[in-house]
């Protein structure tokens, strides 16, 4: 099973904590394993964590890392998401689905060590638009929309329906 890990550097506690939260979300909902955060933020890692004991599946969240460390010990292929990258669909062509991957996603302006430790620096269109649309159109081509299959079994289900909502919860009322 290969392993697909997001890198959120960046991350201004006081300016981004929804987007991190919902870049987060994305990664878990959208087949990533886990999120490395740059900055510790225990915050954002309870609301995510008790979201994953709710909703279901494996996600790991950790806030606080080196993002050195977690680089130089990657052993799989990683790739920066930026305006100024490669096209997506060319991108995807040249990344080997075997191998573990790591996204990195920035928040303010990124310094020019992630474009160079990059293996591929990805556009989704060369519009500047937003790090969790990004994350989200990258994994659903990289996962070939695979990530609508994923099972989660949580506590709470929810069941697709036309109107109102269906909801399967083993959770005490
Ligand atoms: N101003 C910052 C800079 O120059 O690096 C970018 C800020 S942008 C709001 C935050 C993040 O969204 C970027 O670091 C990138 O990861 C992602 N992003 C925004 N537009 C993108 C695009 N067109 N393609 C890929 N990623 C994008």
């Amino acid at each position: 099973m290969t392993m697909i890990a997001v890198l959120r550097i960046g991350h201004r506690i006081d300016r981004d904590k929804r987007v991190t939260t919902h870049v987060a979300l994305v990664a878990r909902a959208f087949g990533a394993d886990i999120i490395y955060i740059t900055t510790k933020d225990e915050k954002i890692k309870k609301n995510i964590q008790s979201v994953c004991i709710r909703f279901g599946g494996n996600f790991q969240v950790q806030t606080g890392v080196d993002h050195k460390n977690i680089i130089k010990s990657w052993k799989g292929s990683i790739v920066h998401l930026t305006m100024y990258g490669e096209e997506l669909e060319k991108a995807i062509n040249h990344l080997d689905t075997n191998r573990d991957l790591l996204i990195i996603v920035g928040a303010e302006k990124v310094p020019p060590y992630f474009y160079e430790i990059a293996d591929i620096n990805v556009s989704v269109g060369n519009q500047p638009h937003s790090e969790v649309a990004a994350l989200a159109l990258f994994l659903d081509r990289f996962t070939k929309a695979a990530w609508q299959k994923k099972e989660f079994d949580g506590n709470i289900q929810i069941i697709p329906c036309v109107k109102g909502k269906k909801v399967l919860s083993k959770e005490k009322a």
